[in-house]
């Protein structure tokens, strides 16, 4: 039975082409143009295995199980346009041998998307670039179970091997949105035919190529943490044409912590002082052109620093970065907000996906090749698509609104989307933002 739309002047706008009915459609249509590793027609397409699995993760199913036993196959077939829906044992066979990177152009495809409808507008910086975050984070550790891409760690003492995944995550960011636009992940893990094990330092180096590739023409600041602020990589940045601000710690940089002493005393040193409005005093200092370390005396960087006091006098806040962007007076704070807000690929990103109701440390089956990696991407496909329509879906943000939280938004989502039938996600959403599901009496599915 499908539930009548409530009457038209209600109803919060969504943005055609923005929509979450807009998105699977289009990643439906990306996935269709993936090889599949069976070569044959087989009874159940490999588009369809991966939109069942990013049903999952749009729906927050917390296992493959769960999702099987409620699995609602009108609802499937109209809102995530699946003809056939996989057991859990033939998804995780199907998506296995499935190279994780045939999935890096679903991102570009939402991207273009957000590009097209100007959603992106408001995400600049500073001089046209965007701020863009890399940061990685582990979401898969144990003793016994793993697979040919595992990274290996072993305990000195007793020899126990654990096997554990990472992945270095980017996301576009701005200091005045909650919401953040993650790009194609980079995995951190054993490459093809090596025994080493990989890191991250490796993983940002193919990362940033593959994005100037993709997006030769955006321009870009690359905001990361003090790891990141070493010679080779610096320079890697220039090369690719990105700008940067990155983290940079006295411990590891002495020789350029001295050469700010030395511009202290020679007066080169800019400081402004302030109170914020929580009462907190607000240092800043800056100065430009200083060599990075000894080694890249030629590699010059600008510093600056950020130290908050509480009204103790105690020093409460102190960061430091190193940046190519030439600081003045006038641009310093607004430089300070964009290096600040690289705590938001932890909080938004990795806090969302990890606490509020993704799931992303769950083991959803490993596999033996690709298919925990794989997961993880389609795990960040579905929060993309969810960070998209709470940036640009009226409707969307209404519903949130109306239910408070995420939880109770992916709670009701699901509720709904087991006891009756859409027509469409746009149609799920009007239903839940005016509770018209409590009008009419669950009806009895036919699932026939
Ligand atoms: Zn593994």
């Amino acid at each position: 039975m499908i539930l009548p739309p409530p009457p038209e002047q209600r109803v919060p706008k969504v943005r055609k082409q923005l929509s979450g009915d807009a998105l699977y459609a289009l990643l439906r249509s990306g996935f269709e143009g993936i090889p599949d590793h069976r070569g044959r027609k087989s009874p159940i397409s490999l588009p369809d295995a991966l939109m069942s699995a990013l049903a999952m993760f749009s729906l927050k199913d917390p296992s493959l199980l769960a999702f099987d036993e409620r699995r609602n196959e009108d609802n499937l077939r109209n809102l995530f346009k699946i003809a056939q829906v996989p057991s859990d044992t033939r998804m995780r066979e199907l998506l296995d041998p499935l190279d994780p990177l045939w999935l890096r152009p679903s991102f570009n495809d939402v991207f273009r998307q957000l590009q097209r409808g100007k959603a992106l507008e408001s995400f600049v910086f500073y001089k046209n670039c965007y701020l863009l975050a890399l940061d990685g984070t582990g979401y898969f550790s144990s003793s016994s179970i793993h697979c040919e891409s595992c990274l290996e760690k072993v305990n000195k003492q007793t020899g126990e091997v654990t096997y554990h995944h990472q992945m270095l995550a980017a996301v576009l960011m701005h200091p005045d949105h909650r919401e953040v636009i993650p790009l194609a992940p980079e995995p951190i893990q054993k490459q093809d035919g090596s025994s080493k094990n990989d890191c991250e330092r490796n993983a940002a180096k193919r990362l940033l190529r593959q994005i100037r590739h993709e997006h030769p023409h955006l321009k870009l600041i690359v905001v990361e943490d003090g790891l990141a602020s070493n010679g080779p990589h610096i320079r890697e940045l220039l090369d690719l044409d990105m700008h940067f601000i990155l983290g940079a710690k006295p411990g590891d940089h002495p020789f350029l912590f001295e050469q700010v002493l030395l511009a202290y005393e020679a007066d080169r040193v800019t400081t402004i002082s302030w109170t914020n409005a929580e009462g907190a005093w607000c240092e800043i200092a800056f100065v430009n052109d200083l060599p990075l370390n000894e080694a890249n005396e030629d590699l010059r960087v600008n510093w600056l620093q950020y130290i908050e006091y509480a009204a103790d006098g105690n020093e409460q806040k102190r960061f430091t970065w190193v940046t190519d962007l030439r600081i003045s007076r006038q641009n310093v704070r607004w430089l300070v907000r964009g290096g600040r807000c690289r705590w938001k690929i932890e909080n938004e990103t990795f806090n969302t996906l990890k606490n509020q109701g993704y799931h992303f440390e769950h083991n959803y089956g490993h596999g033996k090749k690709n298919l925990s990696v794989v997961f993880a991407m389609l795990m960040m496909l579905a929060f993309l698509v969810d960070q998209v329509q709470q940036l640009c879906c009226p409707l969307f943000q209404a519903v949130l609104k109306k239910v408070g939280s995420k939880r109770a938004l992916w709670e009701k989502l699901r509720s709904h989307f087991w006891h009756f039938t859409f027509a469409s996600m746009q149609h799920l959403y009007q239903v839940m933002l005016y509770d018209l599901a409590k009008e009419v009496p669950a009806p009895t599915l036919d699932t026939s």
